[in-house]
């Protein structure tokens, strides 16, 4: 499998080079050349398959030409290792549990997967590597917790002080080691102008090599795509295919949804649940992509007003805005309507929502308000403990708290504390 450029300016790479350069140099995303098929008795047989199977299927022929079969199938013993169980909530909705994985939410299946892709690719490599995230909280956690004690490989995790809440932080600076947490004095906005000036100092490139581990990586962002064959295959219901609800930020999860879609898998409709950061609902409106400024809500790790992974949902149907509206429905749901189903959802289903799983709940429930004849899956990308700051004042009590969690709160925060100053976080890089 090669991958271009969704910018078209750069040589087609296999999936070892875009793993490893994140990004093409047009500062477009890499895509897939070539969308596989699946053979239609493998959907029809799935019930048949384990999980690691299903994986297999799907991702081989994307890393065909980098990695071996017997070497795929042994990195995915350690990806396909947690459950994800498809639970029923209401008559009509059930939720497809992403974060029993070790920082609790979606983002660990793909940053596992991209751990060991690094570590296979980087054998034989002399330089070391620099992973540089910028993070809201859950994708910084995912990688700290993926990409722990690695040989050759520094991780510099940028996040905004104060902004990101406790368990996040706890994830992020507990570990120490290779994981170095940098909490920066400033915006997120500041963290990521931080990092592009890190990305294009040649000083620094030529020491290291740099990758992003970010859903651009399409290591991080290939893989989503295994839980989508998950949940059908946990769907009994196989007369009519699913709806699926995603919660979306930057479409990393989503796009790969569509992927799955587009290699065959049952979907009858994708919905985008977006908060008051409407981007993408708007897009699929008007058709234009107009960037916007953040606004804060209690879902932040939706507060995106540039999702990177748009123009891979515009590549998976070939720029066609009309073929785009039929496969997906978006919705814009505010932070009352979020706090309300955490709070009814809880009191007469018994099930606790986190944030961004509840604003898919909301946004589902309008779709199935518009298309009564059909049943929904809302895909619950984290658990309710990493938001409990948001949780427990509106269900009234505390949440659960699993043990590992509350052992890692009381650990030592190790990090370090810097301004809003590109040269002082190129000094620290050069000291790794
Ligand atoms: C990152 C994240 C999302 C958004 O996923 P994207 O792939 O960026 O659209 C949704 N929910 C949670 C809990 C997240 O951490």
């Amino acid at each position: 499998m090669l991958y271009r450029s969704t910018n078209h300016q750069s040589p087609l790479v296999n999936f070892r080079e875009a793993t490893l350069k994140g990004q093409p140099d047009d500062k477009g995303l890499y895509f897939p050349d070539k969308i596989p098929v699946l053979a239609e008795d493998f959907i029809e047989n799935i019930i048949d398959l384990s999980e690691e199977e299903i994986a297999y299927e799907i991702i081989a022929p994307y890393v065909k030409g980098a990695i071996p079969a017997p070497d795929l199938a042994r990195i995915l013993v350690d990806v396909v290792n947690f459950k994800i169980p498809v639970t029923q909530v209401s008559k009509t909705i059930s939720a497809l549990e992403l974060y029993h994985g070790p920082s609790l939410t979606f983002k660990d299946m793909g940053a596992t997967f991209m751990r060991l892709c690094l570590e296979y690719f980087l054998q034989q490599q002399d330089k070391r590597t620099i992973v540089l995230e910028v993070t809201s909280g859950d994708g910084g956690a995912a990688i700290a917790k993926a990409f722990y004690d690695m040989d050759g490989v520094e991780v510099v995790i940028l996040y905004p002080a104060g902004k990101i809440n406790m368990v996040q932080e706890k994830q992020i600076t507990s570990l120490g080691n290779n994981i170095h947490a940098i909490e920066v004095e400033g915006t997120i906005e500041d963290c990521k102008a931080i990092a592009k000036q890190i990305f294009e100092d040649a000083a620094l490139q030529e020491k290291f090599n740099f990758t992003s581990a970010s859903s651009s990586n399409v290591a991080r962002w290939i893989p989503l795509q295994f839980y989508y064959f998950f949940a059908y295959k946990q769907w009994i219901d196989k007369v009519e295919p699913p709806a699926i609800a995603v919660p979306c930020g930057n479409l990393g999860n989503l796009s790969a949804g569509l992927l799955a879609y587009k290699s065959g898998l049952p979907i009858s409709h994708f919905i985008a649940a977006c908060n008051v950061n409407d981007v993408f609902p708007e897009f699929l409106r008007t058709g234009n992509y107009q960037p916007k400024k953040i606004i804060p809500t209690i879902s932040n790790a939706l507060d995106i007003g540039e999702p990177i992974n748009l123009p891979r949902v515009i590549e998976i149907f070939n720029a066609d805005i009309n073929e785009i509206k039929k496969v997906i429905t978006g919705y814009s749901i505010t932070d009352a309507e979020t706090k309300k189903a955490i709070r009814l959802v809880y009191e007469r289903n018994g099930y606790l929502l986190d944030p961004h799983g509840a604003v898919a709940y909301v946004a589902m429930q309008k779709y199935l308000h518009e298309n009564p004849d059909q049943k929904g899956v809302v895909l619950k990308t984290a658990h309710p403990v990493k938001f409990f700051e948001v949780v427990e004042p509106v269900i009234d009590e505390p949440g659960p708290m699993p043990s590992s969690v509350e052992l890692e709160l009381e650990k030592k925060k190790i990090y370090r504390k810097m301004n809003v100053d590109a040269n002082v976080l190129k000094e620290f890089i050069f000291s790794l």
